[in-house]
């Protein structure tokens, strides 16, 4: 029997139990991720009447390779199966179907932080603080599970605000903890510190970022080549085309499959255990 609280197993998009939501709900601009333009809460062209993508085998060869990036975190089966019982918005009144679209991207907000709050109660470093974390958890669960109306109007931003207090704690415990190559812990070294920081294209082949804080870094396109990312806090990270081929990210931490869909990466690419290899990184090696 798993451990209700850090199971994430409910924290993954069944589209077998979503009404397509995040190909309606959501906007899209054309780009390299998304061959056309669409408005939130129109269809997208490619969705079937039985709520499956009709190119879904050939997304990144159409252009739509940001649909083989994104997940909902298990918003999408939340909103339709619990928010509006099961009412699909094709068949329910129009205001059904907007209230839907309007209340997708706040559940989604919110699943994104239990995943987070999951895991860092899944962390030994982190027991300080886990009665915190644990009330954090089940307060955001119970906000998931409130009504349309409720929904649509609460303060997300404020909430993130409040979870991201005890998630900056967990950071901190977490990476005082990691030991380096002769068994030191709390490596703190300059640099280990990057934040927020520009390394969009930086050549990090090989880099020791063991227990580094790379929360909201950017990090598009960097070279992360056989760099050892373990223990690492990659919240936030912007790791679209990054080159993650053999590294370390085993015990890496805040990392979601998102972010590892949209960089690259390879067979020898070491990931966290709650994190799936993304397919395209085969057919890329
Ligand atoms: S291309 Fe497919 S997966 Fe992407 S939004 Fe359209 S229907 Fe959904």
């Amino acid at each position: 029997m798993p451990d209700q609280t850090t199971d994430r197993s409910a924290l993954r998009g069944d589209c077998a139990q979503c009404f397509g939501l995040c190909c309606v709900a959501l906007p899209f601009a054309a780009s390299a991720d998304f061959a056309l333009d669409k408005p939130a809460g129109k269809p997208c062209p490619n969705l079937r009447g039985d709520h499956r993508c009709g190119i879904h085998a050939d997304l990144r060869d159409k252009g739509f390779t940001g649909c083989t990036v994104y997940d909902c975190f298990g918003a999408g089966q939340k909103v339709s199966q619990i928010t509006f019982g099961g009412q699909d918005w094709r068949t329910g009144p129009k205001e059904h179907a907007r209230r839907m679209f309007d209340v997708f991207p706040v559940v989604r907000q919110l699943h994104e932080l239990l995943w987070y709050l999951a895991e860092a109660l899944g962390l030994d470093a982190a027991r300080p603080v886990h009665a915190g974390l644990r009330r954090a958890l089940e307060e955001t669960e119970r906000l998931t599970r409130q009504g349309p109306e409720e929904l649509a109007a609460l303060d997300v931003a404020a909430h993130r605000q409040e979870v991201n207090v005890l998630l900056l704690r967990t950071s901190e415990l977490v990476r005082a903890s990691v030991t380096d190559a002769k068994g030191s812990k709390g490596r703190k070294g300059k640099g280990k510190d990057r934040r927020g920081a520009d390394l969009i294209g930086a050549r990090l082949r090989g880099a020791d970022l063991r227990g580094a804080s790379l929360r909201g870094a950017y990090l598009i396109a960097a070279d992360l080549t056989g760099a050892d990312l373990r223990g690492a806090d990659m919240i936030g990270a912007d790791l679209r085309d990054a080159d993650l081929t053999d590294a370390d990210l085993t015990g890496a931490f805040f990392l979601t499959q998102p972010q590892l869909n949209a960089a690259r990466g390879s067979v020898g690419t070491r990931l966290p255990e709650s994190l799936a290899r993304p397919v395209h990184w085969a057919a890329a090696g």
